[in-house]
């Protein structure tokens, strides 16, 4: 039988880095760190199948493992040289829950594991330190008993702030006025003495007795077997179920389980704990970088209760910086961070904990970092030869370097500030302030930005956090659960803002003058506007206006490696000369869909826009329409001289006409008298053009069945346009390209319209240019009978939004009552209107591409809808081989990147380009 439990410790390991399916990337790191030879308490991973086992079995853990449980407590105690269960020579042990993706704080995980009243009493004689032992004690049943038990963690609260009271008293400080916070501060954990602890355990003890029945459990073999049965059942606590779905972790990984020998932050002022970076997350840096608390363990830098102290000295904490108290400590972690770095070939993100002087290394892993950190980091390891440059350009995730292309505080706007935090986590962000992250998801769902603001957030906020804008609060340091989590989001967040105070509903800010002098406080309360700047830790009253974003540096050589590697193209979806600039700007190869329809909106022309709609017959039609061929003709001569030398793809008029005339009676009324037509003509217009089903009514190349008049004035205006500005020397090509096509017959004719128009266009113009027709593919029906449709489309643009919803049966207006659910239950994996889906969608797109090929090879392949900026989808599009893909201009990178990424896991890389 495969082995259940892999072992770790002494400079050896059963398992490795390569192993993190198995051992979750936690178990997978602490051998690696264990086979390299870095100090790390030794221990043991129960394997991510024994949790499957373990909910196969209902909750049970499978035979056999128990005995290699035992063995393997065994192994721990010969090399640290103590007992489990000994009074005389205690092992303590931590009991760690670890995934194959790291889940920061969302599973959990319990300290100090192995001790009853006896082994305290041995603990203390062996180390000489009663209260260090009894801390340890009343710290374990506080978890064990939330985590095993299931108790409310309520009463504990009271407790201790009894015990604390208490303490106070013993100390001669008034207390009868403190709230709980200045409590806390006055009489921190390590005041309170051993007899307040022990009264505090006794207490603690009674509550749980209270709450399950039960006493609390002394045999630590029970306490063990208690916690792996929590660890693996957390999994599936609400708050992991969460974060998978929002990053896409499967259920059906389950987490591993990691059983290691304790180690001591809380001995005294020559311990201590923390957390370190090898790079900056938040900026890539290349500077150690991290926070640490003396006298603490782990669990309290996490929870940003004491405000943490810098590593490296160079700021203004000096003094207590770890290079100052603990230098030797300090050089050695020096060395070992360099050690983790160079052997991963990544930045590290660690936990350490010093006990007595001495170090020791609890996990390593892959650090999260923000989108603009991600690049440098990549571009400097390239620069430093440790990474090749398609290894920087895979190691850059897309989504998250939209992050980069978003603006950012106009530097010139006037500003109030209110407070300063720590840069938790990059960018801007405004919105109203709510206080409770159900508030945060409810006011988000009503389309309103909000800021959350809290004292400090814990795993149960998460929901709030991912539907805020930014996120503040008041305690807590850059690796405080507020600051992993945005990082992680790509949301901005202001932590450790220590001026602010946060109550129930109503947040109050202490001011200061330049010299930090106070000069009074400001109340706000939610709902009130502020901004936040989460790469300066700045938070602004009110809103403040944005600049664009920065393209070039670090960003650009990325860009540039993965331009090298891609094999597709990436158009922009731009209907205007600004969008289409803004399009090249970030790297846009041309434009793949110019929709027409969105310039119809402006004043002057809805007019001529309606006179034609309301016009009687053929001759009316003309007039209407020819008022509007110049306006037309001019935004096409604006569009084609920005994208000078590349493709512009023009649809022709899409959507319903009755999404042109008014509804509301004052604007109906001004529209009659403009036209010169009564109310009632429009009124009865707006009734005959009313459709039950519009997206599948009278719209696309059917409008043009019917009425050619529309589709002959664009053709001509785009022919008209391109004549002109290849008279003033752009090299112009233009692709014409008819909407919602679903028979060859339909294709027929308006290639003889486009062709007509042709003739008489050049023939006026004395002039030819050379110019494309094609089609959407956006029916069903189109997809399939695609080879006949090739006969006359030299391109095919596949329109995935339609076909979606097409495909689906499903209008993605009405989806959000039922979406939602089916993504849930697993009956989509993701929002297919984000990510293509492949099975069903995909496979139409794959088809129409087979069949155009055989009619007509060659043929231009390309994707316009909301999927052609999303990553997940151009890795499929790269699969069936398209030509380009294109989406809006802001998401260009992104495609840019993906396609990079795509064609290096397809290994379509290095060969030709697509065609343009
Ligand atoms: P998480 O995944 O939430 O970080 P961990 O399992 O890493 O949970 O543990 C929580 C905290 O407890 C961390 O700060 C970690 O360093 C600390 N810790 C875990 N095991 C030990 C141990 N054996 N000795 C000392 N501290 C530990
Ligand atoms: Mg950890
Ligand atoms: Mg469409």
């Amino acid at each position: 039988m495969v082995s259940s439990i892999y072992f770790f410790g002494a400079g050896r390991a059963d398992g490795d880095a390569t192993m993190k399916a198995l051992l979750g990337g936690k178990g997978a790191g602490l051998a690696e760190m264990s086979r390299l030879g870095v100090p790390v308490p030794p221990g043991f991973t129960l394997t991510t199948e024994v949790c499957t086992a373990f909910y196969a079995g209902g909750g049970a853990l499978p035979d056999g493992v128990e005995e290699e449980l035992r063995e393997a407590i065994g192994r721990v105690e010969k090399i640290v040289g103590g007992g489990f269960g000994s009074t005389t020579a205690p092992l303590l042990v931590s009991v760690r829950s670890g995934a194959r993706a790291s889940m920061p704080g969302m599973m959990d995980t319990i300290l100090n594991l192995g001790l009853n009243d006896a082994i305290v009493a041995g603990l203390a004689e062996r180390t000489g330190n009663e209260r260090f032992a009894l801390d340890a004690y009343r710290r374990f049943i506080l978890t064990y008993a939330g985590v095993v038990l299931g108790v409310e963690r309520e009463q504990f609260e009271e407790a201790l702030v009894t015990a604390r009271r208490k303490a106070a008293t013993a100390l001669k400080i008034d207390h009868s006025r403190l709230n709980n916070a200045e409590l806390e501060r006055k009489v921190p954990d390590s005041a309170l003495d051993p007899e307040a602890l022990r009264g505090l355990i006794a207490r603690q003890k009674e509550i749980v007795l209270a709450a399950t029945g039960k006493s609390f459990p002394d045999d630590p073999w029970a306490q063990l077997e208690g916690a792996i049965h929590a660890v693996f059942g957390s999994w599936n606590n609400q708050r992991a179920k969460v974060y998978r779905k929002m990053h896409g972790i499967p259920e059906s990984w389950g987490t591993a389980c990691t059983v290691q020998a304790m180690v001591f932050g809380n001995m005294g002022d020559d311990s201590g704990t923390g957390v370190a970076f090898t790079r900056d997350p938040s900026t890539g840096e290349r500077r150690f970088f991290g926070e640490w608390l003396p006298n603490a363990q782990g669990e309290d830098v996490v929870a940003g209760v004491r405000t943490p102290h810098p590593l490296s000295k160079g700021g203004s904490d000096d003094e207590r910086s770890l290079e100052v108290r603990m230098p030797q400590a300090f050089a050695q972690l020096m060395e070992v961070q360099a050690r983790l770095e160079h052997h991963f070939r990544d930045m590290q993100d660690m936990e350490f904990t010093i006990q007595e002087g001495s170090l020791y290394l609890l996990q390593t892993r892959n650090g999260k970092r923000t989108g603009r950190a991600a690049v440098r980091i990549a571009v400097e390891m390239v620069k430093e030869k440790l990474i090749t440059q398609n290894e920087a350009v895979l190691r850059v995730d897309p989504g998250s370097i939209d992050q980069l292309l978003h603006p950012s505080l106009d530097p010139s706007a006037p500003k109030e500030i209110l407070a300063r935090g720590l840069p938790a986590s990059p960018g801007a962000a405004t919105g109203e302030i709510v206080f409770t992250a159900d508030e945060a998801e409810r006011r988000a769902a009503q389309g309103k930005a909000v800021i959350l603001v809290r004292a400090e957030t814990s795993p149960e906020d998460i929901h709030g956090m991912k539907a805020a804008r930014g996120i503040l609060t008041a305690r807590g340091g850059m690796t405080s659960h507020a600051a992993v989590v945005a990082r992680g989001m790509g949301k901005s967040c202001v932590a450790g803002c220590s001026s602010v105070s946060v109550g129930r509903d109503i947040v109050t800010v202490s001011l200061y003058d330049d010299d930090g002098r106070p000069t009074g406080s400001k109340s706000l309360k939610a709902g009130d506007v502020i901004t936040l700047d989460g790469g300066s830790g700045r938070v602004y009253l009110g809103a403040i206006p944005t600049v664009p974003a920065a393209l070039s540096g670090e960003f650009g050589e990325l860009m540039a490696w993965a331009d090298g590697v891609r094999r597709m193209r990436v158009r922009a979806n731009a209907d205007t000369p600004h969008d289409a600039r803004t399009a090249r700007n970030f790297g846009a190869e041309g434009v793949g869909l110019c929709r027409t329809e969105h310039m119809f909106f402006d004043e002057k022309r809805i007019e001529a826009m309606r006179e034609m709609i309301l016009a009687g017959d053929k001759h009316a039609r003309h007039r209407a329409v020819d008022k509007l061929l110049p306006y037309q003709r001019d935004d096409f001569t604006g569009v084609f001289r920005e994208m000078a030398g590349l493709p512009v793809t023009i649809r022709l008029l899409d959507p319903p006409l009755h999404e042109f005339l008014p509804q509301e009676k004052a604007q109906l009324e001004q529209m009659a008298q403009v036209l010169g037509v009564s109310v009632a003509e429009i009124v009865r217009k707006n009734e005959e053009l009313h459709e039950f089903n519009p997206m599948l009514g009278h719209r696309g190349c059917r409008l043009a069945v019917t009425y050619p008049e529309i589709y002959e004035m664009q053709v001509r205006a785009i022919l008209e346009a391109a004549c002109d500005v290849a008279a003033e020397g752009v090299d112009v090509h233009p692709e014409i390209m008819i909407p919602l096509t679903m028979t060859q017959r339909e294709l027929t004719l308006m290639r003889e319209l486009v062709d007509r128009i042709a003739e008489q266009v050049f023939s006026e113009k004395g002039r030819k240019v050379s110019f494309h027709f094609g089609t959407m593919i956006e029916l069903p029906r189109a997809a399939i009978r695609a080879g006949e449709i090739a006969e006359h489309a030299e391109f095919f643009s596949f329109g995935t939004n339609d076909l979606t919803q097409t495909t689906l049966g499903i209008s993605r207006d009405d989806a959000g009552k039922f979406l939602g659910a089916y993504v849930d239950l697993g009956i989509f994996p993701s929002d297919p209107f984000q990510s293509i889906d492949v099975d069903g969608v995909g496979a139409l797109v794959e088809l129409a591409s087979e069949r155009g090929r055989a009619k007509r090879p060659g043929i231009h392949l390309g994707v316009c809808g909301e999927h052609g900026g999303d990553p997940a989808s151009v890795t499929f599009f790269e699969k069936v081989g398209l030509d380009y893909v294109s989406c809006s201009p802001f998401r260009v990178p992104i495609a840019r990147l993906a396609a990079a990424q795509a064609a290096l896991n397809a290994g379509t890389h290095g060969g030709p380009k697509a065609t343009d």
